[in-house]
């Protein structure tokens, strides 16, 4: 089997929030064969991405054999090693990896999970997300295993830390009383608190019982991180924008965070979270929990190398990608179909027009 085109484009997606995840959109790959089978994937990156998948990527790719993807990823990785390791390549070759992976699937006429060893049990428990209490209040009776409660647009106002941390504390404490004592609890702060505001959260919170605290520093401050860590009383969570297993190594090396969050569309794609998982499975109090994994791209890994199981719900921008299992009751199903399961209708797709930048 050879490697005949690879295909990238940025699919209209209705639904996308209205920020970066719009205008550096959700793209969608296709990586075709010469025996029939096209496989899909998604990464992100825009039309950035797609320049990326078209060219070098491309160029690494046509005439090869695509179950080698290990060697493939490697290949990939080293042909974008001047500009990539990070951000928008990444995400361009996570799309790659999981078509790659699609392709694997499809022609052994396999299911993703069962190439990774089969599923621990037919569906998985899920969390959700909520913006602010009103929005939990009007969800917390739903059965599911979790909730979030996500605090990124909650940053320190003009207010001392004690006023901040006494106001963020008393919300959790809000959340908490919602969703009463058996569930899990969550908090998100997307990178925008400082060491001691989020130190000072932490100390009032010791009541609340938070499965984690998401993101609280921007990314960069590794000291900072080190130091909520050893407080010891709240496990602390992040990798949703971290890239590649590499990355998660040093996370996990210095005990940056005890809950790794990989994005599969975004960190380098299948391959790179199995071997998150494997590098978890090496310590009994790290736990993966991947960013958006009740969506089709990480379920499989989810279900079938997760000790404890816990999907995220999914986002509501993908539209295009038919055949992803809905979550029902709070859990959601594992698919069957060959390789990912799903399919898209490329003569139904509407496409983003790239944007023009003219010169002056
Ligand atoms: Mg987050």
């Amino acid at each position: 089997m050879k490697i005949t085109n690879v295909r990238a484009c940025q699919p209209v997606t209705e639904t996308s929030p209205d920020d970066w995840r719009t205008s550096i959109g959700q793209i969608l790959v296709a990586v075709d064969t010469d025996c029939g089978v096209t496989g899909y994937g998604v990464g992100g990156g825009g039309f950035a991405g797609i320049h990326v998948v078209q060219t070098v990527l491309r160029d690494v790719l046509l005439g090869r054999n695509p179950d080698q993807i290990e060697d493939l990823w490697s290949e990939m990785y080293d042909a974008t090693l001047a500009f990539g390791q990070k951000g928008i390549v990444l995400m361009a070759m996570s799309g790659v990896d999981l078509a790659l992976w699609d392709v694997r699937g499809r022609a052994e006429k396999q299911s993703i999970t069962e190439l990774l060893g089969g599923a621990k049990q037919t569906r998985l428990p899920t969390y959700i997300t909520v913006w602010d209490n009103e929005a939990l209040a009007k969800v917390a009776d739903r059965p599911h295993r979790g909730f979030k409660l996500h605090l990124g647009e909650q940053a320190p106002q003009n207010e001392s830390v004690d006023d901040f941390a006494d106001r963020i504390a008393g919300e959790l404490r809000e959340a908490r009383r919602l969703i009463g004592p058996e569930r899990e609890l969550m908090a998100d702060a997307w990178m925008k608190w400082s060491r001691p505001a989020s130190q000072a959260v932490i100390e009032r919170i010791g009541d609340v019982n938070l499965s984690w605290l998401e993101e609280p520093l921007p990314l960069d401050d590794e000291s900072g991180y080190e130091a909520l860590v050893g407080l010891g009383t709240v496990p602390i969570a992040g990798g949703e924008h971290e890239y590649t297993s590499g990355a998660f190594r040093k996370l996990v090396d210095r005990r940056l965070h005890s809950v790794l969050q990989p994005d599969v569309n975004w960190v380098g794609g299948l391959t790179e979270l199995i071997r998150i998982y494997e590098l978890a499975a090496e310590h009994d109090d790290i736990r993966v929990c991947p960013h958006r994994g009740a969506e089709i791209w990480s379920l499989p890994a989810v279900a079938a190398l997760d000790p404890d199981p816990l999907a995220e719900s999914g986002r509501p921008w993908m539209t295009w990608v038919n055949g992803q299992p809905p979550i029902v009751d709070g859990w959601i199903e594992i698919p069957d179909g060959p390789g990912f399961g799903i399919n898209v209708d490329e003569a139904a797709l509407k496409t983003v027009t790239p944007p023009e930048f003219p010169w002056p």
